[in-house]
């Protein structure tokens, strides 16, 4: 993946609009305790494209995450801003059949369609602000295995009212061969409990660019992803940021080591509007439809 599809290839006259509006995009981060969620946060926003104008915690410092939280930064590239909001969420136990855990979180997304739609209601529709869950990570664990039980239930709770993305967490405690084997076994547990992860679309006018791109993320999902907000040195001298191990250094933003850059390219740029869209016209129309019918409406 290269990095000119982007901001850069907008349309001037949509340019033109969201360099006055500003983009907007909100990401929750969902899984079980201690499987990086939070780092992953700082590992976003500490990124090299982004220029966070919120104190960020050190990394390792963070402590358990114990309440939903949003964290904001404005990040620009190549002079149009854009806000990211990231959700994060306390992670939940080892436990099957405890509704607790997802209760919340489910909450959360549909109290935000729920103030959209009190809003598009409002006189005041031109002021409406879009506070809607756009992207939904979803960590599993590197173990290798099957998809758990309560890894399974808790996408299939979320797969039609957000986009989920679902990834495989610490991917640098797994091997390259590990990875490829649980990305193969994710997938097919996936399709086989009719989970729908977000796709990227292909548009008929698409060029031969945004197509391979596409097929790329496609291909390469569920992302195996590793977070690390801290700089450390590799053996030949670079300063970058990654996991140090007895034999080597764990590169986060080196996608021959893992798909970190690939899923924050897809969040922040390639694909911002495409979940954009896909949360307004697909998952909140869904969503509202059976509301207002529930109202009576
Ligand atoms: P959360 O509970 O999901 O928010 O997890 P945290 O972000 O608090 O991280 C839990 C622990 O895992 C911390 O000690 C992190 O330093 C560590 N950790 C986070 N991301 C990674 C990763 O990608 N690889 C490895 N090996 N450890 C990680
Ligand atoms: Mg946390």
């Amino acid at each position: 993946i290269t990095g000119h599809v982007g901001f850069s290839n907008i349309p001037n006259q949509v340019r033109r609009k969201s360099v006055k509006n500003g983009f907007q995009l909100t990401a929750m981060v969902v899984g079980e305790s201690g499987l990086g969620k939070s780092t992953l946060i700082n590992t976003l926003f500490n990124s090299t494209i982004c220029v966070p104008r919120v104190p960020l915690h050190p990394a390792e410092e963070r402590p358990t995450t114990v309440a939903i939280e949003n964290i904001q930064a404005d990040i620009e590239e190549k002079g149009i801003r854009l806000r990211l909001t990231v959700v994060d969420t306390p992670g939940f136990g080892d436990f099957v059949n405890n509704s607790a855990s997802w209760d919340p979180i489910l909450q959360t997304i549909e109290q935000r369609f729920e103030a959209y739609l009190a809003q598009e209601h409002s006189v005041r529709r031109s002021k409406i602000v879009d506070t809607r869950v756009h992207a939904c990570i979803y960590f599993i664990q590197p173990t290798g295995h099957s998809l758990k039980q309560i890894d399974i239930e808790f996408m299939r709770r979320l797969h039609d009212k957000v986009n989920l993305i679902p990834v495989i967490a610490k991917a640098d405690t797994m091997t390259e061969d590990e990875i490829a084997d649980a990305k193969a076994l994710i997938t097919s547990d996936l399709a086989f409990h009719g989970i729908r992860i977000f796709q990227p679309p292909i548009y008929d006018d698409d060029d031969a660019e945004s197509i391979a791109e596409a097929e790329a993320l496609a291909r390469a999902a569920p992302f195996a992803v590793v977070g690390a907000a801290r700089a450390v040195r590799t053996p030949d001298g670079r300063a970058v940021r990654g996991r140090a191990y007895p034999w080597g250094v764990v590169e986060v933003d080196n996608p021959a080591h893992c798909d970190f850059g690939l899923l924050r390219a897809m969040l922040v740029r390639t694909h911002m509007e495409a979940l954009r869209a896909r949360t307004a016209d697909v998952l909140y129309e869904t969503w509202r439809t059976q509301r207002l019918l529930a109202m009576g409406v």
